[in-house]
């Protein structure tokens, strides 16, 4: 347990409260998984504090020698599987997990113990949740209704996987006749598509050559086509790098994401790297959006 001599943060405590999207869930939950899996919870703790969803007694009760099975990513929860049930975590605006070997190297590291809502203990580590805004969830789902995780994400209400082979051109098509409202709007609703947020929903229409303000309806499929295509590898090299780092997020190792040396529009104020005209903030749907007025149309 050399490497866990010190806190390991899963994100650094941030200032913009940026919220992960699936490449940093899924950089979480593989960081994540070689540490927990086949492990025993022996002890849970929550604070009484209300988040989005906590933990009952109940659940509390149940947790402890309970072994991990597997740890993945469904839409933006991080889902910690076990025998019957899935413990499932969604961080919100700000939340993060931390590693630590105790409490007191974790004081030392952050300086603080504030915030922190649920402690999961595996022996000889300590698993912690800390989330400022408590814009979070923490909850249980019973393995008797949602067998797998693809049928947990149907009970859970969560659109297409952008990366599963489910989701292609003529899905987004379909998915979008007779619907006004802008394109981005639309990527970022996880009801449509699973995890993709701002960043994610910015570069790949940028790359894609589409107006973020286009009203759904107006793809057509060779738009559609282009724009899954783009999602799709947009997110695999997210993943690849291990998601953006903005302040707020890096892998269990403590390195940040680097994709965010390749956003080519979020949060740049530099020209078009395409054509070089200026490009353009707005908001929609109370998020800022940058775009390129020429590329994307
Ligand atoms: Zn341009």
């Amino acid at each position: 347990m050399a490497a866990f001599e010190c806190v390991i943060c899963l994100s650094i405590i941030n200032q913009l409260f940026k919220m992960p999207e699936l490449p940093e869930i899924e950089t979480i939950a593989s960081n994540l998984a070689p540490l927990i899996h086949a492990k025993i919870i022996t002890k849970v703790w929550t604070s009484d504090l209300k988040m989005r969803s906590q933990l009952s007694e109940i659940d509390k009760q149940f947790l402890p020698g309970r072994k991990v099975h597997n740890v993945t990513r469904v839409g933006k929860y991080l889902v910690i599987e076990l025998l019957e049930k899935y413990l499932l975590i969604h961080f919100g605006m700000s939340g993060r997990l931390i590693v630590t070997q105790n409490v007191l190297e974790m004081q030392k590291a952050t300086r603080s113990l504030r915030h922190i809502h649920l402690c999961l203990s595996f022996g000889d580590f300590l698993i912690l949740y800390q989330d400022p805004r408590r814009f979070g969830s923490v909850r249980i789902v019973s393995k008797v209704g949602p067998k797998t995780t693809r049928q947990l994400s149907k009970f859970l209400g969560i659109g297409f996987e952008p990366l599963s082979e489910e989701f292609g051109a003529k899905e987004l098509f379909y998915m979008t006749r007779g619907i006004s409202r802008h394109i981005k709007v639309f990527l970022m609703d996880g009801k449509k598509v699973a995890g993709v947020g701002n960043i994610y929903a910015a570069e790949a229409l940028f790359r894609a050559g589409i107006r973020p303000t286009l009203p759904c309806f107006k793809l057509n499929i060779a738009k559609c086509s282009q724009l899954v295509a783009c999602l799709k590898s947009v997110l695999l090299r997210a993943i690849s790098k291990g998601g953006s780092s903005l302040r707020d997020f890096s892998g269990l190792s403590g390195e940040r994401g680097s994709f965010v040396d390749e956003h080519l529009v979020y949060g740049k104020r530099e020209n078009c790297v395409i054509c070089n005209a200026d490009l353009r903030r707005m908001n929609i749907g109370q998020r800022t959006t940058t775009f390129c007025p020429s590329c994307q149309r």
